[in-house]
């Protein structure tokens, strides 16, 4: 018998994302074009060999929130099992999942602040493979880790994209775990009135030592159902695999619940040192968005990711020097990219927000724009893009990226 698609990686234009995605997503998603994302070359990491990422964790510096669904999907794979079994004796899972305890989420944000992201100082996530690095609940992951690329070959116009499509699939996804558990007649309201009543003894939830709940919080959290853990995930997975063609509508139909005095207590418990670390939309319970809202960003993101504007000009924020060859980047990139581009954080500025190598033929294309030019068929077919490969996507990428700009 062939597996159940629902539980082998979808190949989503180029990514590999959970199967499930392949019933989660709408239609017109499926269709689209995503950017190749070709700078995040997780398996020859660029942070881990040049910005001081720890090179078995790199961005897997996080405990992210795994819905109990997935993880229920997640036992019927060998390797996975293993992983979600591990996460079950290391006391990470609440009837909504894999869930950081504030103290975990502490010492992400101290990483932070420390400017330690990456290094896996405080937060190493616990479904890291520790011999070869790879993600062993990779086909089970959640939206957060399938959605993030540290480099955006479309610039920050990738980013928001990616950002709108995470925000779109995590919403789905705390929506379907309340569901599956209501549907096993768990009262999830109950539920997260205990979290709330959490709120004033939060520095006893977690283990001192690992950070991980106490087996007192688990108990209280679990209530009927502990001692029933992978079985309930297991249940959530089946109930999620049964309704697979209704998703979105069961996600656009409930009301996720909060618990907003948990949430504030926690933000509370930050120490002052690290408070400027938090998510201003942490800070501020606030409604949800609709599915359909969510949809429209996305589909707003996506429509400005290949619009290339009728005429461009450099931006006089870039500025295209050659390769000094003076970092082991630039030395190791020297042979075929000698040119330098620094994007300045403004006009005039000393500052520079980011810089990456250029090859002689993506200079030329670029110097095209030293002064306004439209953009049409007979300057794609001039000898300044004679070398580009596909110059409709060097064009948009190079707009995402805000390096060419609309001409005034
Ligand atoms: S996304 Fe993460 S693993 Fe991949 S290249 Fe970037 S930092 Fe490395
Ligand atoms: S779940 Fe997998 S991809 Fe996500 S942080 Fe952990 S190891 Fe990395």
């Amino acid at each position: 018998m062939s597996p159940d698609p629902i539980t082998q990686p979808y190949v989503f234009n180029n990514h590999v994302v959970p199967g499930l995605w392949r019933y989660l997503l709408p239609q017109e998603v499926h269709q689209y074009r995503l950017p190749a994302e070709g700078q995040s070359t997780c398996a020859d990491c660029p942070q881990a060999k040049y910005e001081g990422y720890d090179k078995l964790y790199r961005c897997c510096s996080y405990h992210p929130a795994v819905p109990n669904f997935l993880l229920g999907l997640a036992l019927k794979d060998k390797v996975a099992r293993a992983a979600v079994e591990n996460l079950y004796y290391l006391g990470g899972l609440v009837p909504e999942g894999f869930l950081r305890t504030p103290h975990q989420w502490i010492d992400y944000l101290a990483d932070l602040s420390d400017d330690k992201f990456g290094e896996a100082k405080r937060v190493r996530c616990p479904n890291i493979n520790e011999t070869n690095g790879f993600c062993n609940i990779y086909a089970f992951r959640n939206g957060v880790c399938s959605t993030f690329f540290c480099l955006n070959d479309n610039g920050d116009f990738g980013a928001k994209f990616w950002e709108s499509l995470q925000e779109m699939v995590s919403q789905m996804e705390f929506a379907l775990s309340q569901w599956a558990l209501d549907q096993l007649g768990f009262n999830v309201k109950a539920y997260f009135s205990r979290l709330d009543k959490l709120a004033p003894k939060l520095k006893d939830v977690a283990d001192p030592t690992t950070h991980f709940w106490t087996e007192k919080t688990r108990k209280y959290l679990w209530g009927r159902l502990y001692g029933k853990e992978l079985q309930t995930f297991r249940d959530c997975g089946e109930l999620i695999s049964e309704n697979r063609n209704r998703l979105w509508e069961i996600a656009a139909g409930w009301t996720i619940i909060d618990a907003d005095r948990y949430d504030k207590a926690m933000n509370k418990m930050v120490p002052k040192e690290y408070q400027h670390e938090i998510d201003p939309d942490d800070l501020e319970p606030g409604e949800n968005m609709s599915m359909q809202e969510l949809l429209a960003d996305v589909r707003r993101y996506y429509r400005r990711l290949w619009k290339v504007p009728g005429a461009l000009e450099l931006s006089p924020r870039a500025r295209i020097t050659k390769n000094p060859a003076d970092c082991k980047e630039s030395r190791d990139k020297a042979s075929d990219r000698p040119y330098m581009l620094e994007f300045y954080s403004r006009r005039g500025g000393t500052s520079v927000e980011w810089r990456e190598y250029l090859t002689k033929a993506q200079v030329d294309a670029l110097r095209a724009f030293r002064t306004p030019r439209q953009v049409n068929e007979k300057l794609l077919r001039s000898r300044a893009f004679s070398t580009i490969s596909d110059p409709s996507t060097f064009l948009a990428e190079a707009v995402g990226k805000r390096v060419l700009q609309p001409a005034h």
